[in-house]
């Protein structure tokens, strides 16, 4: 069976077997453009909509909806329908509306200082469960006003084990959502082949790869997949990537206190990323707390000291400002409830779904 944001336009014609052509692209640009529901697609017969219902059901069900104090962060937990939790996070910015999206129900990557790495790999999404976490946050983003023009591949699972669906879903984000490629972001903890991939694929899309750590022994330590791509290797795939598509790179960073935020860890990080032209950026994130992992994020003195240290070395650095914390929704504490440490600090459980 095939869901509402999985089917291409021609698989809709074909599941709505007799409509005519028109009705068939109302039907998508209800879906895409104006991010309806079924029962507001009125210029469309009702018997229709309530087809639709049937041949191309949602494929995500809200469990939860959770919003941070200051509401500017909004959390969903999807049920899938072979009943796998995944996670979802809408950040409103001043100036821009972003989306985080997961790509894996899961992650066998097993970085440890990750919840969704701690928690384990369950499946691959498809691209009717990736593009659906758009959609439906794009709509929750419209209805309050804001357009959402932003999606990062930065939840659950690791994009680029799952490329071609993730591929899939990036095409269909551009191409029938509408958003520019350059403000779609894949983030990788350094699958080689899966950047080699990407770079031969056609848009432009941005690649942030999470490094953590600059040289190979430390790096081994904190992130398993390195002893299959190391740095060399990996930074090889970045230089090409850039080479082809001229996005410049962005390094995640997650400063763990005394482990990766030292003045020799800058040095080496500045280092590598000047041997990029640009150089690559870095996303500072100071490391979040989790279940599973011991070691404390850096203090945010040391956070700006250590942004500090990479400007010297003519390196540009952003600080990512810690989104949604208090409700378990920041980078690398998405476990879809595995762990349910921390008390949400207002739950909203809603019926099913928008129809
Ligand atoms: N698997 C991909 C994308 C999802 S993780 C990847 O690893 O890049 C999204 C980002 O959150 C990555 O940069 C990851 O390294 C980071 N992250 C993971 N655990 C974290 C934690 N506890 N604190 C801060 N960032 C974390
Ligand atoms: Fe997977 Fe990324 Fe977490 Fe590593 S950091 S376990 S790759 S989601």
């Amino acid at each position: 069976m095939s869901t509402r944001y999985h089917c291409t336009r021609e698989e809709l014609a074909e599941l709505l077997g007799g409509e005519p052509r028109y009705r068939v692209d109302q039907v998508w640009r209800g879906w895409y453009e104006q991010l309806a529901t079924n029962e507001e697609l009125t210029s469309v017969p009702k018997e229709l909509r309530a087809r639709l219902d049937e041949v191309a059901p949602l494929a995500l069900t809200q469990v939860a909806r959770r919003v941070s104090d200051d509401g500017d962060t909004v959390k969903y937990l999807w049920q899938l329908d072979d009943g796998n939790r995944i996670e979802t996070v809408l950040m409103l910015y001043p100036d821009r509306v972003t989306v985080c999206v997961s790509s894996q129900a899961g992650c066998a990557m097993g970085c440890g200082f990750c919840a969704t790495g701690q928690a384990g790999f369950e499946r691959h999404l498809t691209v009717g469960e990736i593009v659906e976490q758009v959609a439906r946050a794009a709509r929750e983003s419209k209805d309050l006003g804001r357009r959402l023009a932003n999606v990062v591949f930065m939840g659950m699972g690791e994009p680029l084990a799952n490329e071609a669906a993730v591929w899939g879903a990036v095409e269909r984000i551009h191409g029938d959502l509408g958003l520019s490629a350059r403000h779609l972001t894949i983030s990788t903890i350094g699958i080689v082949p899966g950047i080699r991939a990407l770079a031969g694929r056609p848009l432009p899309v941005n690649l942030a790869v999470s490094l953590h750590a600059a040289n190979d022994a430390d790096r081994n330590r904190l992130v398993p997949m390195n002893k299959r791509y190391p740095l060399d290797e990996l930074t090889r795939a970045c230089a090409d990537y850039l080479q082809v598509k001229g996005r410049r790179i962005s390094f995640e960073w997650a400063l763990i206190e005394g482990v990766n935020d030292r003045d020799r860890d800058a040095d080496e990080l500045a280092r590598l990323c000047r041997r990029f032209h640009p150089p690559a950026h870095v996303n500072l994130i100071p490391l979040n707390p989790t279940p599973g992992w011991p070691t404390k994020g850096s203090s945010p003195a040391r956070v700006r000291e250590f942004r500090q240290l990479l400007e010297d070395r003519g390196v540009n650095a952003t600080v990512r400002r810690n989104r949604g914390t208090d409700i378990d929704a920041a980078c690398g504490q998405l476990a879809a409830g595995h762990h349910d440490g921390a008390q949400p600090v207002s739950i909203e459980t809603r019926p099913r779904q928008p129809g």
